[in-house]
């Protein structure tokens, strides 16, 4: 196992994410504590000593197995990992309720990891707003040594990564972040991570592989790819490329079986960063892979003042871009529901005032038709 450095402490370079934990009959909600059991020891024997749940996975049970699976290690020996549930935006006044419940659960008298989750353009102001005190709140456990290290997940755009930084950056210990290389560029990766490293915040990566869809790829990439190094699959690349961001400390991966389990230790065995025709060869990969499934915009913001209802094309056509790309997911509807009815998709008058100027000759006003209906 490869290890990074962070805060004088060794973090193995990959965490085990407990979102994708084998299950009965397909039922998210019933882990199968046997097999999840068998992984966790496999996986700590091997030297991962990350371990990254949330309130959330699995129906809210990820947490309680996965506080079992490691009881049976010296607490200091791991690190475990959860997260406070601002996705639902219920949950913003409950921060101490929630906090005492995640520590009972998980069977853990203090997190060495804790998380405010996913904020983006739906919770942003929730989370900064002081009337619920999640700051304050989280503030205080880290005091009393509850959490050892505070950071933050973030889905939104890099205006709501500043925004949350600019309020309490200086406190963040690390950020996780989508990132891959698909959406090193796809979703404004490589801006966020520069951001991130200009106030020395080191990055963790959620969704090396989208999903696992990076590790499965048409037959003549993947033949491109084993020319240059014929033992390494899709995955290994995928993770070879994060591997090769000095910014990146961790890199987590939901693990759903022993077999993957397995493939990535081999992976992490060694540091085995791309060179710069192996580089290339996976940034022309991924721009092969976008042109052929998303829509063209430069975000040149030449047809924003052209439109009558004052939309924001450019941001609309990114979300409709991960929306399709991703074929479907949470993103796109999470930061939809951030905006006011008349800025939607479904407000487009479809007057093509704007494909007059777009110099890229996009069919916005079908874009913005085949988004309102897809959402
Ligand atoms: S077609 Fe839609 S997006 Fe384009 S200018 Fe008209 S209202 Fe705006
Ligand atoms: S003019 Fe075309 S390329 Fe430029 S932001 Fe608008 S849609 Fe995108």
């Amino acid at each position: 196992m490869i290890y990074r450095d962070f805060q004088n402490e060794k973090l193995s370079a990959l965490g085990f994410g407990a979102m994708r934990l084998p299950v009965i009959d397909g039922n998210d909600r019933d882990i199968d504590e046997a097999k999840t059991q068998e992984m966790v020891e496999r996986a700590y024997e091997a030297g991962i000593n990350y371990f990254d749940t949330a309130w959330g996975y699995h129906g809210g049970n990820s947490e309680t197995v996965l506080g079992k699976c490691l009881a049976k290690f010296p607490r200091e020996s791991f690190n475990i990992a959860t997260k406070f549930p601002g996705y639902d935006l219920n949950n913003m006044p409950k921060v101490k309720e929630i906090f005492e419940q995640q520590l009972e659960k998980t069977g853990m008298e203090y997190f060495d990891f804790y998380l405010f989750h996913n904020v983006c353009e739906m919770n942003i102001d929730a989370y900064l707003n002081p009337e619920y005190g999640i700051f304050d709140y989280l503030m205080a456990q880290k005091k009393a040594g509850k959490i050892r290290h505070l950071g933050f997940s973030c889905h939104g755009k890099y205006d709501v990564l500043k925004r949350f930084l600019d309020a309490y950056g200086e406190h963040m210990e690390f950020c996780q972040l989508q990132l891959n290389y698909l959406d090193w560029t796809f979703q404004g990766g490589k801006e966020k991570v520069d951001l991130l490293n200009q106030m020395n915040i080191p990055v963790w990566v959620m969704e090396p592989l989208r999903g696992g869809k990076l590790a499965h790829l048409s037959e003549a990439d993947e033949k491109i790819l084993r020319q240059l190094r014929p033992d390494e699959d899709p995955a290994a690349w995928a993770f070879r490329f994060l591997q090769s961001q000095k910014e990146i400390t961790m890199i987590l991966s939901g693990m759903s079986a022993q077999d993957q389990l397995e493939k990535n230790l081999k992976t992490f065995a060694e540091d085995r960063k791309l060179n710069e025709t192996e580089m290339k060869a996976i940034e022309d990969l991924a721009e092969r892979m976008l042109s052929v499934n998303t829509v063209p915009c430069t975000a040149c913001h030449y047809c924003v003042t052209h439109c009558p209802m004052g939309l924001d094309i450019p941001h609309l056509i990114s979300l409709y871009n991960e929306h399709v790309y991703t074929g479907g997911g949470f993103i796109a509807p999470m930061a939809l529901s951030a905006l006011d009815d008349d800025k939607k998709p479904q407000a487009c008058l479809h007057c093509r005032s704007c494909e007059a100027v777009c110099p890229q000759q996009i069919r916005i006003s079908e874009i913005m038709s085949d988004f309102a209906e897809r959402i």
